[in-house]
């Protein structure tokens, strides 16, 4: 269908719309699969079509995929073709008489409305099932914290405050280690002839590597932001400018480090669980920034991990002195406000809107505070943190 969609395109005719069926002849193995599958590749391919007409510099044309990529194919449910038996541990599947033995990740309950089967560069075979059902909810916990300010770095993954205090979470270990099995592996790969027998073995062999650190490292990420946003109330992060920092020769560390899909993780379980997300303006120095006075360091190098301030002389672990900031700007503190632009966010950090009773209490109780803390300049950071103002005081 896209060979002959291409050749009519080429030729600056008017591209018809095609039939799967109409190949079966010629090719009989299309009878293996159902015609909803089949169909589902007709609809795929004229999407890709009208968005490529729709917007041609987002939307490149439609490419054939290499065989020795990942493969996938969608059917649709009609009459109970596709069903799971949980007892037996088997999907069954339309045009297959006999169930697949498959190995289940949880249980559901509801319709089920499609299955996509795909095959991985590794050789592995997965079925995703869509299911329509009322329960999506997952539980919702009560937060300990009210914020938390996270701090990404590359010496290690993150630095979170919260009212608690701070800590830094470490890259995995097995990560590291798979990264640098990853590393051989390419070598090995690359020393084979090419289309021989241990070349294709050796790419096997990376293919595993690949999908084995990838779905090590999206597990970490899923717990990390999900015991996040269950913690705390307002998650702050800086906006990290991927893409630019991605040009620079930090590149390597900072796409393995996974810091794109940690912040889209935590965006997304902030608006399941009805917690608030906030990203700051990139401009917000939150590293140069002094915590205790609010004095601005624009000396501070990249590579300066702890720095005395000049105007208050407390010392600063860097990368706790930005999370301090960020955390205080889920508290909502005036002081550490950011500076070029406003806050991406702007609901009060419970997330009410402003003109909700519940908002114009916190602002008063805010107000209080803020009185509280220039009149005691000399209240040290540990304390603040600890007087949470859960506790009303
Ligand atoms: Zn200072």
């Amino acid at each position: 269908m896209l060979d002959e969609k291409l050749r009519a395109y080429k030729k600056k005719e008017r591209i018809q719309r095609i039939i799967p069926a109409k190949y079966k002849e010629e090719f009989p193995f299309l009878k293996d699969v159902d015609s909803f599958a089949l169909c589902n590749v007709q609809l795929q391919l004229e999407k890709a079509f009208k968005d490529h007409f729709r917007n041609r510099k987002q939307f490149k044309l439609p490419k054939f995929k290499k065989k020795r990529d990942k493969q996938s194919y969608t059917t649709n449910n009609t009459h109970n073709s596709i069903r799971v038996d949980f007892e037996r541990s088997l999907l069954y599947l339309p045009k297959l008489r006999e169930g697949v033995k498959i190995e289940l990740h949880r249980r559901f309950e509801g319709k089920i409305k499609s299955v996509t089967i795909s095959k991985t560069a590794d050789g592995k075979y997965y079925a995703s099932i869509l299911i329509e059902t009322e329960n999506r909810r997952n539980k919702v916990v009560e937060p300990k914290s009210k914020a938390c300010g996270i701090d990404l770095g590359l010496e290690h993954f993150a630095t979170v405050t919260n009212d608690f205090g701070s800590y830094k979470i470490e890259h995995p270990k097995y990560l590291r280690k798979g990264e640098e099995r990853l590393k051989r592996l390419q070598k090995s790969l690359s020393r084979k002839q090419k289309g021989s027998k241990n070349s294709e073995k050796a790419r096997l062999r990376l293919a595993r590597q690949h999908a084995y650190i990838s779905n090590a490292r999206n597990d970490f990420l899923h717990k990390l932001s999900k015991a996040i946003i269950d913690e705390n109330q307002v998650v702050v992060v800086e906006d990290i400018n991927v893409k630019g920092l991605l040009k620079s020769r930090l590149a390597k560390s900072i796409s393995d480090s996974g810091w794109s899909k940690f912040l889209s993780y935590l965006k997304y379980k902030a608006e399941w669980y009805g917690r608030t997300f906030i990203q700051v303006d990139r401009f917000f120095p939150s590293s140069k920034l002094c915590h205790r006075c609010g004095h601005k360091n624009d000396d501070l190098a990249l590579n300066d991990r702890t720095w005395c301030c000049p105007a208050c002389g407390e010392t600063h672990d860097r990368d706790v002195n930005a999370s301090i900031n960020l955390y205080f700007v889920g508290l909502g503190r005036p002081e550490v406000k950011p500076v070029e632009q406003a806050l991406v966010d702007d609901r009060s950090p419970t997330g009410y809107l402003k003109s909700h009773p519940a908002a114009k209490q916190e602002a008063q109780l805010k107000k209080v505070e803020q009185s509280a803390l220039h009149c005691g300049s000399s209240v040290r950071l540990p304390d603040l943190l600890y007087q949470s103002p859960q506790t009303g005081q």
